[in-house]
């Protein structure tokens, strides 16, 4: 079944009540990069424009365990909101109070923030109850938070039950889940994956759910080291553990040979901070470690990548937060870029990648999830996907 998009639904006069994923970050109480917002106003802006009466946002900011945090209110955002839309958007001092079901009883009311959803625990735990008194605010439900679709959490999966047949999907969560279905379902062939970072483990089912589908998977960032040292090579003191060479060996061996890249040579330093030198092969030095993929990887990989028909990209291929050890990323991330394929990222560092490269425009999607997205390609579903398509 095909998720209903708010297009599909008669919106005139009706009091909205709308989930996203506002989970920007903060720097000394200002937002420091804005996208997640960006991101969510079409959805804002359509659904003002059919002329609705009320419309309640809700989002979680950060972690604050279910206790109230002033370092963690959105007001931040809703003073951002207040700016993109010229409208009036008004920050309610709690999620669930009486004095919210008042203000939207106001003809001046418009739009109105609910503060941090995740300043109640009953948020995180799914709770009922607490999901039932968040549907008091609307008769229609919209979910806009991608980022958020993989948590078992009441705003996205609970209330649900209070929205039979009145429960949309945002512009933004079906633009993802259009383009996950593409790489999931209609890849065109050859389909290959690119993914990178730290940790195997993280990405283990993910990588066993890919090789069944792709053509090739290339892996890169620290991700490598547990691959190279489980056949054999020497990787100094890059980062690797013993539970991670285990996967990778069984990885390995499920693989054959076939589908799996590896990095044939590697940026190095003997210090983490130092400048950088090339591996003289794809052993690394002993005193030295890894910190990104070398040149001639990189030529292998742009090679393979040229014929490509569709790409899935997520995790960097060094720690290219340091602009020394950022070639790898950013050279793949430019061939991508140029390449006639459908191209998507996922993942909160290869998409700050993407964004810092200045050619987001050039991949067909930049998902907001990175967690959700693996988990989608995992698992085929989301749970705050499931309610909304059927109900909880
Ligand atoms: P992930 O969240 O798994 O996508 O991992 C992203 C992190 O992996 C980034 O912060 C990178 O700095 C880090 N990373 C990538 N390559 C390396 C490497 N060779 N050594 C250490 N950290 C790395």
């Amino acid at each position: 079944m095909a998720l209903k998009s708010i297009t599909e639904a008669d919106l005139k006069g009706k009091k909205v009540l709308a989930r996203f994923d506002f989970n920007v970050p903060l720097k000394n109480g200002q937002i420091s990069d804005s996208s997640r917002i960006d991101l969510a106003l079409p959805t804002i802006r359509f659904l003002l424009e059919q002329g609705i009466s009320k419309l309640t946002l809700m989002s979680h900011l950060g972690r604050p365990k279910g206790k109230v945090n002033p370092d963690l209110s959105l007001e931040p955002v809703a003073d951002y909101l207040a700016n993109q839309l010229n409208e009036e958007v008004i920050l309610t001092e709690s999620a669930i109070s009486n004095g919210v079901k008042e203000l939207l009883t106001l003809k001046s009311t418009k739009i109105v923030l609910l503060e941090n959803l995740r300043f109640h625990p009953e948020e995180e735990q799914n709770g009922n109850e607490f999901a039932k008194s968040l549907s008091d605010y609307g008769e229609i439900y919209v979910n806009d938070a991608f980022g958020a679709a993989h948590r078992k959490h009441a705003s996205v999966y609970n209330i649900n039950k209070y929205f039979p047949n009145r429960a949309y999907a945002g512009l933004l969560l079906k633009a993802e889940i259009d383009s996950l279905n593409k790489i999931l379902h209609s890849p065109k062939k050859p389909f290959m994956a690119i993914i990178g970072g730290a940790k195997i483990s993280d990405k283990i089912k993910t990588i066993e759910k890919l090789l069944v589908n792709v053509d090739k998977l290339f892996i890169g960032g620290a991700m490598a080291y547990p691959f190279l040292k489980a056949k054999g090579q020497s990787i100094g003191n890059s980062l690797c553990n013993e539970e991670d060479i285990k996967l990778a060996k069984n990885i390995l061996k499920a693989d054959k040979g076939k589908k799996l890249v590896l990095p044939i040579d590697h940026m190095i330093v003997e210090k983490f901070g130092a400048k950088p030198i090339t591996s003289k092969n794809t052993d690394i030095e002993e005193g030295y470690m890894g910190i990104d993929i070398g040149p001639k990887t990189i030529a292998h990989y742009q090679d393979l990548l040229k014929s490509a028909k569709t790409i899935l990209w997520n995790g960097p291929m060094g720690v290219f937060e340091n602009p020394d050890y950022a070639k790898g990323t950013m050279s793949l991330c430019e061939t991508i870029a140029g390449l006639d394929a459908f191209s998507l990222v996922g993942g909160g560092d290869s998409v700050s990648a993407v964004n810092k490269s200045g050619l987001a425009q050039k991949f067909s999607h930049v998902s907001t999830g990175g967690g959700a997205s693996l988990e989608y390609i995992e698992k085929g579903e989301l749970p705050g996907i499931q309610a909304l398509k059927f109900g909880v």
